[in-house]
């Protein structure tokens, strides 16, 4: 197939993504140095103020520490907690590494953050000087009341504990010891006590019992914990108890069902605020008998038509999108076939080329049924998360609503 220059520069222009819709776009690549062909990422802010709303009323209007890790799950931090910190039903936005905590404050978020991962003394009070807390567990309350003493101020800190993930936190058995001792010191001000369900729906329960023993004890004690959270998005839809004081979901709140058949359950209404789009970057017929993709993964049983996408698991399309995903071009989904390299995808588009050229937009994914990250997820067995967390921080981030 020939592609005139003329042809080309044609398409080119006529793409939408101008520079004046790139000036939204989050760091780090300035808009003269993104390619109108660069794959990238819609965060549609209506969405996620639809879900937001939506998670509030399945909680009752409990507070929401809204999970933003992982570069706001895909959508840009500094573009997810600039919407989310004006909503009323947002209580703070939680982060897993101090970068990210900065950048909200770098990008004016004023509600609380609760740093999620691990810090090192040095960190903790970089961390706590912009007010943002820290999740603990263990017994570091001496270096917490330097800090504090060093600010002037007490230190904001969320007591995690293991309730029996077996990962972070404070053994439940041993948790009273460490809160007491460190609700007890003036440098430090409990904001909150955590826990994190495994998701197995019957030991969540054996574990919400072990973590309401332990509160139950120390606040009969005396002892001011701060709003107790628990649920992610997963126990939004198995279990009403865990809701407590506070919600943590993440994924939930960017539109996504953490298990693809909770779409169906009619719990929780959610939409997509997150997609990602290619251009075509070239289309081609095969002949029959001739392949596609490295180690010639595909191989042509007739004469057909392929276009190329730039996109490829480097952005964070999964490899196995090529077991079974589609991609929608001009309203129709085509299958990803060959292999998914790290900066192609090709999909086949049939023996007739259905007015296929350069320059069309794809969808990889977004908010259309059949589109949805959860059809790609049930279609290749790629993980929602995986989707969400692994788009690459280079991509073009484009505000719609
Ligand atoms: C990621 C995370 C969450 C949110 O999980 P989702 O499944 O995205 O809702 C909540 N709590 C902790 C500790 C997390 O790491």
């Amino acid at each position: 197939m020939a592609i005139t220059r003329r042809r080309f520069v044609q398409s080119a222009a006529a793409l939408p993504l101008t520079a004046a819709s790139l000036s939204q776009i989050a760091p780090p690549a300035p808009a003269s140095a993104v390619s109108l062909f660069d794959p990238w990422v819609d965060v549609h802010a209506g969405h996620l103020g639809r879900n937001v709303e939506a998670v509030s009323r399945r909680v009752g209007g409990r507070p929401i520490l809204a999970v933003v890790k992982n570069n706001g799950y895909g959508a840009g931090v500094a573009n997810v907690g600039r919407l989310l910190d004006p909503l009323p039903a947002i209580h703070g936005l939680a982060v897993v590494k101090l970068q990210e905590a900065m950048a909200l404050r770098d990008a004016g978020v004023r509600k609380p953050i609760l740093l999620m991962g691990p810090v090192d003394e040095r960190h903790l009070e970089e961390a706590a000087s912009r007010d943002v807390d820290v999740m603990i567990y263990t017994p570091i309350g001496e270096a917490l009341d330097r800090v504090a003493a060093a600010l002037g101020r007490a230190v904001g800190i969320h007591v995690c504990v293991d309730t029996g993930i077996g990962r972070v936190g404070v053994p439940h058995s041993r948790a009273a010891e460490l809160i007491r001792d460190l609700a007890a010191r003036r440098g430090i001000r409990l904001a909150g006590t955590m826990m994190t369900f495994t998701e197995d729906p019957e030991f969540d329960r054996e574990q919400l019992r072990r973590f309401r023993t332990l509160c139950g004890a120390l606040e009969s004690a005396g002892v001011r914990l701060g709003p107790k959270h628990a649920a992610s998005s997963f126990a939004l839809f198995q279990n009403p108890d865990s809701f407590l004081d506070m919600v943590r979901p993440g994924m939930a709140l960017y539109g996504i069902y953490p298990e693809p058949p909770f779409r169906a359950s009619g719990v929780l209404e959610l939409t997509p605020a997150l997609a990602l789009r290619a251009r075509v970057a070239y289309v081609k017929r095969l002949s029959a008998g001739e392949s596609a993709g490295y180690n010639r993964a595909y191989v042509a049983s007739r004469d057909v038509w392929v276009a190329t996408l730039p996109v490829g698991h480097a952005d964070g399309w999964p490899r196995v999108a090529a077991k079974g995903a589609r991609v929608r071009i001009r309203g129709t989904l085509f299958p990803v076939i060959a292999s998914v390299s790290a900066s192609h995808t090709i999909v086949e588009i049939g023996p007739d080329r259905h007015d296929v050229e350069i320059g069309d937009e794809a969808t990889v994914f977004d908010w259309t049924e059949g589109s949805r990250p959860e059809d790609v997820s049930v279609a290749c067995g790629a993980s929602v998360y995986d989707l969400a967390m692994h788009l690459n921080p280079l991509l073009p981030r484009r505000m719609v609503t």
